[in-house]
């Protein structure tokens, strides 16, 4: 098997940017979990907070945005409205098997990130829990 090329960790603490919370065609996919975290979170039963946030596309399950792109959830003044509560996808946030998969991929998503490669230092066995929903960034 080919040496990772994050055996000695990588860096990320997020700044609070909010750009990949506002990204035009932006997809936040929601698992099972998030559903019921979310909806318990905002205190409302899972079908309303399927009718209120979500809608399917394709056969997934994903957070409406606003006209603009923006998340649901996002406010341009105080960031992410469900922080705590979060989906898996925004949890794992860079620790993506899509973004792991090279350092040149890494490195191009960090282009766009200003928190990838500085702060806090993850080893290689933390991003493998992230990675696999264990852990939280
Ligand atoms: S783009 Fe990066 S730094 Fe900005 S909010 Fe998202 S994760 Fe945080
Ligand atoms: S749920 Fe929160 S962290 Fe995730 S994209 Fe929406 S605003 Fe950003």
């Amino acid at each position: 098997m080919a040496e990772i090329f994050y055996k000695d960790g990588l860096r990320f603490s997020c700044i609070g940017c909010g750009k990949c919370c506002t990204i035009e065609d932006g997809l936040v996919y929601l698992r099972d979990k998030d559903i019921e975290r979310l909806a318990k979170f905002l205190h409302i039963s899972r079908e309303n907070f399927l009718k209120k946030y979500t809608h399917r596309e394709n056969k997934h399950r994903v957070l409406n945005d606003f006209p603009n792109g923006n998340c649901i959830f996002h406010r341009p003044n105080t960031g992410c409205v469900v922080y705590s509560a979060r989906p898996i996808q925004c949890r794992t946030f860079p620790f993506w098997d899509s973004i792991l998969v090279s350092k040149q991929v890494w490195e191009y998503t960090a282009t766009e990130c200003q928190g990838m490669n500085i702060g806090r230092l993850y080893s290689a066995e933390e991003i493998e829990k992230i990675k696999n929903g264990k852990m939280d960034t």
